[in-house]
């Protein structure tokens, strides 16, 4: 199981039955209510809390896994769930380990303090934190090893590449997107940056950034481009789209649409970090900026100059 030790803890517990749920306590002679912490109803173990308890039920909704719920709630047994979950493919185990275990601290917080959040939250952090570990694998994984494949490169004849990226602050639920739109020869024809609020994931600023340069580019009539971005995730949501959340999915059919009906042809690559550097370099701009008012502008700003002409020393088609 490649996921972080405290899942895999977590994960023995439930296969040992040693989490400290009611009706374990009970079994062991502890005079308590057996009743579920979360909705008072019906006993508590761990069908019920994890699987069945209509709060739960919920949670498993909005991550899109109601198809697995309904397999694992069919169990008699711990060891039957924990060998199902070792089945389920990397992402949907890592997102369904992180709603099991959020969920368990949820009900720990209700038990002893009564405080609750609502399933949408707990849905989007168990979502965010499996989605977080995929990208960082796959990241390592994907350094090249050849000099020449960590560059920026031009793109082919008659084609114009859109550098985009998304910056996601978790505190403040704020984004910052950016992108710069390149010709063949290397020349910067438009940059954007500009700061979202109420963002839901990382993705969604992602997501954002792409829309805007995609719509930049359409808007110039442009006709062939190729997308570069260094979220997997977003290339991956365009070939497929997969287990995403509602808002998301708007944002993935939309971004689907532009790059379909827009272009003459159009593509999106996902790269290595190293190659996105100059929308990195935007970050100051999209500091300065207040939320609603982008920076565009028509060339590039001095911020970036630096890295665009060490991009044109070291590219080539
Ligand atoms: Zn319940």
């Amino acid at each position: 199981m490649r996921c972080p030790n405290r899942l895999k803890h977590f994960v023995w517990r439930i296969a040992h039955n040693s989490l400290a749920l009611s009706c374990n306590l009970k079994r062991s002679g502890m005079d308590i209510n057996r009743r579920c912490h979360v909705c008072r109803r019906l006993d508590e173990d761990g069908g019920h809390l994890f699987f069945k308890c209509k709060n739960v039920k919920q949670v498993w909704r909005e991550m899109h896994l109601e198809e697995i719920r309904q397999g694992l709630a069919g169990l008699q047994s711990a060891i039957g769930v924990v060998e199902q979950l070792l089945d389920l493919d990397h992402r949907l185990q890592l997102k369904v380990l992180f709603l099991l275990n959020n969920w368990w601290h949820e009900r720990n917080k209700i038990r002893e303090v009564d405080q609750r959040r609502g399933a949408s939250e707990i849905a989007y952090l168990s979502n965010w934190r499996a989605e977080e570990i995929i990208q960082l694998r796959v990241e390592k994984q994907s350094v090249p090893t050849s000099a020449t494949q960590q560059k920026w490169r031009r793109p082919a004849q008659g084609f114009v590449k859109i550098n985009v990226d998304g910056a996601f602050d978790l505190s403040t639920r704020e984004g910052r997107w950016r992108y710069v739109i390149r010709d063949e020869e290397g020349s910067v024809i438009q940059t954007g940056a500009g700061k979202l609020e109420h963002v839901f994931d990382p993705m969604h600023v992602e997501l954002s950034a792409c829309i805007r340069g995609v719509r930049a580019a359409a808007e110039r009539g442009i006709g062939q481009i190729i997308l570069e971005t260094d979220a997997l995730q977003v290339k991956q949501a365009v070939g497929d789209m997969g287990f995403h959340l509602a808002v998301l999915r708007s944002l993935i059919h939309e971004l689907k649409e532009m790059l379909h009906d827009e272009f003459i042809s159009s593509s999106i690559e996902h790269v290595p970090r190293d190659c996105n550097q100059v929308v990195h370099g935007l970050a100051v701009l999209g500091a300065s900026c207040s939320a609603g008012s982008n920076f565009i502008m028509m060339g590039a700003p001095d911020c970036i100059l630096d890295v665009v002409a060490s991009n044109l020393a070291g590219s080539q088609v």
